[in-house]
C-alpha cells in the first residue's frame, strides 16, 4: 500500500471517485493513473508521462486522441444544434442522415436504425423488440435470449445475463431466461484428439439439442459477437457462424450480431459478420460508432425485423422505449464523421495492411515457453499465459500473471490490457508500423520480467 498525499492526484482519485472493473489493491498500491489528454494513438497523465494506449482506450478510440476532423464535426454541431431528442417525431437532421448512412454501409440494403448512449443499452433495446414483437404476433412466451459463455454484451440488468461471464452472479444474475451455450474456443475447449471441426459440430449440437429441450417456441433470439471481445478475443471455431446460423433459422430464431467491438473495420472489414460470412437479422454497434468521442449506441435492423417491428408498433401505437439522448444530434454528427474518417481516410486499409505484422508479432511472442496460445483477428489479439505449455495448465490465479503483465507494461509506458489469464491488444486504426514496433517491444520485455519472476 502505497501512501499518496491526500492532494496528489492518486488521493483525490482514490477518494471520491468509484471504480468499476478495477483491481482495488492494484490501485491502492500504484495508485491511478490519471489523463489529461492525448494525442494520436498516446495519452499522456498529470506527471507528464506519456503511454502507447494499445487498447485503442476501451476498444473504442480508433482514430487516436486527437482526430481534428471529429473534434472540427464535434464543434460545429455544438454550434449548429447542441441537443435534442428522438421522441414524438421529431428528430436531428443529423439523425436522419446517421441511419441513412448506417444501412448504406450495413449487409442490409434496407432495414431502419435506433439510437441509444451505449452499447448495454443496445443489446438492452434489441431484447426489448423482440419480447415486444413476439408478443404483438400472439407468442408472448418467445422470452428466452441465447447467448454463449465469454460473451460479453454490457452490464445493464438485461446485457449483463447476456454476458457469459461469472463475475455477475454476485448480482444474483443471469435473469431467469438467459442461456449461456458453450464458448467456440478450440483450443480451450476441444477435447483431447477432437480436430476443429468436430469441435465446431459439437458446438452446433449443443446449441440445437439447448434449443429442442427448451422447446423453440419459448426462444425469443440469438445474440453473438463475431469475435468474443471482452471475453478474451476469442475467435469462432472454424466454420461455427456456417454450423449454427442455419440451426437457428430452421426454428425461427432471430440472429443478432454483436458488433459493438467488431463493427467498423476492426476485424479487416466493416462488420465482423463479413469476416465470418454469415447474414444477421440485426447488428449492435457503438463503441467505435463515434470513434470513441461520444457515448452513442445502435441498433440497426435488417429489412425482415424492421417490417416485424414497424406492424408490432402500429398495432398498438407506439414501441414505448427510447432514452431521452436517444439519436442526440451531436454524436450523430459524430458518427457521421468517424465513418467517414474510418472508410475514406485510409484507416480500414491500414488496419488490412497492419494485420499481418500485428499477427506476426503476436506469433513470435507465442514462442516463448509461458505463452500458450496466440490469437486474434484483424487489429484485435490476444496472447495467453501459462504456467506449462504442453498441458496448458494455466498459472496459478493467485499469482495474477495477467496483471502483473501489464502493470509491468505501464511502468515502461505502453496500455495494454490483463483478461483473465491472457493479455489484450486491439491497437488504434491510425497505429504506425513504428508505433507497432514499440508495443512488441515493450510487451516483450513485460512478459520477459514477469515469467522470470513466477517460472
Ligand atoms: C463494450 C461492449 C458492450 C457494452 O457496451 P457499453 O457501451 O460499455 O455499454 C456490448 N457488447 C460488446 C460486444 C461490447 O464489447
Amino acid at each position: 500500500m502505497r501512501d499518496f498525499s491526500p492532494n496528489s492526484w492518486e488521493g483525490r482519485a482514490d477518494a471520491h471517485s468509484f471504480y468499476g472493473f478495477t483491481d482495488l489493491p492494484t490501485v491502492h498500491d500504484r495508485g491511478t493513473v490519471v489523463l489529461t489528454h492525448g494525442t494520436g494513438p498516446y495519452v499522456h497523465d498529470v506527471h507528464g508521462r506519456s503511454y502507447l494506449d494499445a487498447n485503442s482506450g476501451l476498444w473504442n478510440m480508433v482514430a487516436g486522441f486527437d482526430h481534428p476532423g471529429l473534434i472540427a464535426a464535434a464543434q460545429e454541431q455544438y454550434a449548429r444544434f447542441p441537443g435534442y431528442h428522438a421522441f414524438f417525431g421529431r428528430m436531428s437532421d443529423q439523425t436522419v442522415m446517421l441511419s441513412e448512412k448506417l444501412i448504406e454501409v450495413s449487409p442490409f440494403g434496407n432495414g431502419k436504425v435506433f439510437y441509444t448512449n451505449s452499447g448495454s443499452e443496445a443489446n438492452d433495446t434489441m431484447v426489448k423488440m423482440l419480447w415486444f414483437l413476439w408478443a404483438s404476433e400472439g407468442m408472448p412466451q418467445r422470452r428466452k435470449i441465447l447467448t454463449r459463455v465469454n460473451g460479453y454484451h454490457g452490464v445493464t440488468a438485461v446485457s449483463a445475463s447476456m454476458t457469459g461471464k461469472p463475475y455477475n452472479a454476485v448480482f444474483g444474475l443471469p435473469l431467469p431466461g438467459f442461456i449461456h451455450l458453450n464458448c467456440p474456443h478450440y483450443w480451450r475447449n476441444g477435447k483431447d484428439g477432437e480436430t476443429e471441426e468436430q469441435f465446431t459440430a459439437r458446438m452446433a449440437a449443443e446449441l440445437e439439442a439447448t434449443i429442442i429441450k427448451e422447446g423453440p417456441e419459448t426462444i425469443a433470439g440469438f445474440f453473438a459477437e463475431p469475435v468474443q471481445g471482452a471475453g478474451g478475443v476469442i475467435p469462432p471455431s472454424r466454420g461455427y457462424f456456417q454450423a449454427v446460423v442455419p440451426i437457428l433459422r430452421k426454428y425461427g430464431i432471430p440472429v443478432i450480431s454483436d458488433e459493438v467491438i467488431c463493427g467498423f473495420g476492426r476485424t479487416g472489414n466493416t462488420w465482423g459478420c463479413e469476416t465470418y460470412d454469415f447474414m444477421p437479422d440485426a447488428i449492435i454497434s457503438s463503441k467505435n460508432l463515434t470513434a470513441g468521442f461520444f457515448p452513442m449506441g445502435a441498433v440497426i435492423l435488417g429489412p425482415d425485423l424492421s417490417a416485424r417491428l414497424q406492424e408490432a408498433s402500429e398495432r398498438i401505437e407506439e414501441f414505448p422505449h427510447g432514452f431521452t439522448a436517444s439519436g442526440h444530434p451531436v454524436g450523430c454528427a459524430i458518427a457521421l464523421k468517424a465513418i467517414d474518417v474510418v472508410m475514406n481516410e485510409g484507416l480500414s486499409e491500414n488496419v488490412k495492411r497492419l494485420t499481418p505484422r500485428f499477427e506476426g508479432g503476436l506469433a513470435r511472442l507465442a514462442e516463448k515457453k509461458n505463452i500458450g496460445e496466440w490469437r486474434g483477428k484483424g487489429l484485435m489479439g490476444a496472447l495467453e499465459a501459462v504456467q506449462d505449455k504442453a498441458s496448458k495448465t494455466p498459472f496459478a490465479a493467485s499469482l495474477s500473471v495477467s496483471e502483473r503483465i501489464a502493470n509491468a507494461c505501464t511502468d515502461q509506458g505502453l496500455i495494454c490490457r490483463p483478461l483473465g489469464q491472457s493479455i489484450v491488444l486491439a491497437p488504434p486504426f491510425i497505429m504506425t508500423e513504428a508505433q507497432m514496433d514499440e508495443m512488441f517491444e515493450k510487451l516483450e520485455k513485460a512478459l520477459d520480467k514477469v515469467f522470470a519472476e513466477v517460472a
